[in-house]
């Protein structure tokens, strides 16, 4: 097991010389995005290739993954056609079948000349030691079972007591993550090649990360080691699918994100991650084991505050948040004189090119005009009631 991302890299690099591998094929893994996987091998000279389509085009474009589940949703077809042109030297096309199929003859070539196939876990089983991959793309099993060694790298809080309990996990997985009662492929694999298997690793290393897993189950945040990554909050969350992932800056993106990567890697070096959420609600109604996702995200918001990470700005500006919120009357009369400018300035359209400080807001999208009647003065219209 892994105390940090540092040591495990030391870990995966010694497992690839020992076991003499030039090149690893690679399933999708949060996991080992986490420890920069990659990074650490090819540093040494091991060839390592993704073998799950989206994070296949993600490593040819040189990005991180921008979605738990779907690294290249942020990609259009034409976006790969050209990768794929300017990379692979393939011809131009925008049929998504000519595109897999291009991805599948480049990789199985990888494949049939890989080494080390390296997975992550969606879950490990305690009582038989099994390894439980859970994909669409049948590469996880592939890569798994072709090479020669077999390297599964995966958080401690994928490890589950039973195999009686691991229905009720595939039951909740692929629901909430593509809406399947089943995925195309869920592979149980258990130790090395036996006697008689027609196929199977000679070798299996399990390197299991704690990398501040450990720290999180014993503070008030450990509920949120339940994740399963289905990515369901990211499809909820209305942040997320304004921003895209790469906005969250590290691995991972969307509520989950926002909460899990303070915890990870510290809260000063994402102290903006819990304020960048509108507290809708709509990540907590839709995770299937239930992490109060909205609830960390204000306790977040509140340690930041007390560690004294937020800035006399933000702090003054939530003060005369909260005095004006208090006031009813000078809301209503702040909503107005707003409305008013808003319509003064924008003529009605939205608004773009704000000044400093507020340049941001518009620096990549417009910033809608206010309404010219706040909304309590149209409900009082609606409903009759005289002021
Ligand atoms: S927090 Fe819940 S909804 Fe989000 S990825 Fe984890 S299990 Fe899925």
């Amino acid at each position: 097991m892994a105390r940090d991302a540092a040591q495990a890299r030391d870990i995966a690099v010694r497992i690839a010389k020992e076991e003499g591998i030039a090149l690893a094929v690679k399933s999708k893994s949060m996991a080992s995005e986490e420890i920069s996987f990659n990074d650490a091998l090819q540093g040494e000279g091991v060839e390592v290739v993704e073998s799950d389509l989206g994070e296949y085009i993600i490593q040819l474009a040189g990005e991180p993954p921008s979605h738990i589940i779907a690294p290249a949703v942020h990609k259009t077809r034409g976006d790969i056609s050209r990768l794929f042109e300017r990379k692979l030297g393939e011809p131009p096309t925008d049929s998504i079948p000519q595109l897999v199929a291009t991805a599948r003859k480049h990789l199985r070539a990888k494949f049939l000349s890989a080494g080390m196939g390296v997975s992550g876990a969606n879950f490990l089983v305690a009582d038989t030691g099994s390894i439980v991959l859970v994909t669409n793309e049948g590469n996880g099993r592939m890569g798994a079972v072709l090479p020669r060694v077999h390297l599964a790298v995966a958080g401690i809080e994928k490890v589950i007591p039973r195999m009686a309990d691991l229905p009720a996990f595939l039951r909740l997985l692929p629901r909430s993550a593509s809406g399947q009662t089943i995925s195309s492929y869920v592979s149980i694999l258990t130790g090395t090649k036996r006697g008689g298997d027609p196929e199977g690793p000679e070798r299996l290393h399990i390197l299991l990360l704690d990398c501040g897993r450990s720290a999180i189950i014993e503070g008030k945040y450990r509920e949120v080691l339940k994740c399963i990554r289905c990515g369901a909050c990211l499809n909820a969350c209305p942040v997320y699918t304004s921003v895209g992932g790469h906005a969250y800056g590290w691995v991972y993106s969307g509520p989950i994100g926002a909460v899990l990567t303070p915890l990870l890697i510290g809260l000063p070096e994402a102290v903006p991650l819990p304020g960048a959420s509108t507290l809708c609600g709509a990540c907590a109604e839709v995770c299937p084991v239930k992490i109060p996702l909205p609830d960390f995200l204000l306790e977040l918001r509140a340690d930041a505050r007390d560690q004294g990470l937020k800035t006399a700005g933000e702090i003054a500006g939530m003060k005369g948040y909260a005095a004006i919120m208090k006031r009813a009357g000078l809301l209503e009369a702040l909503e107005r004189f707003v409305g008013v400018l808003s319509q003064f300035f924008s003529k009605g359209n939205p608004i773009s090119g704000l000044p400093y400080p507020f340049a941001g807001w518009t620096e990549r999208r417009d910033f809608p005009a206010a309404a010219k009647q706040p909304f309590r003065k149209l409900w009082k219209i609606r409903r009759g009631v005289r002021e």
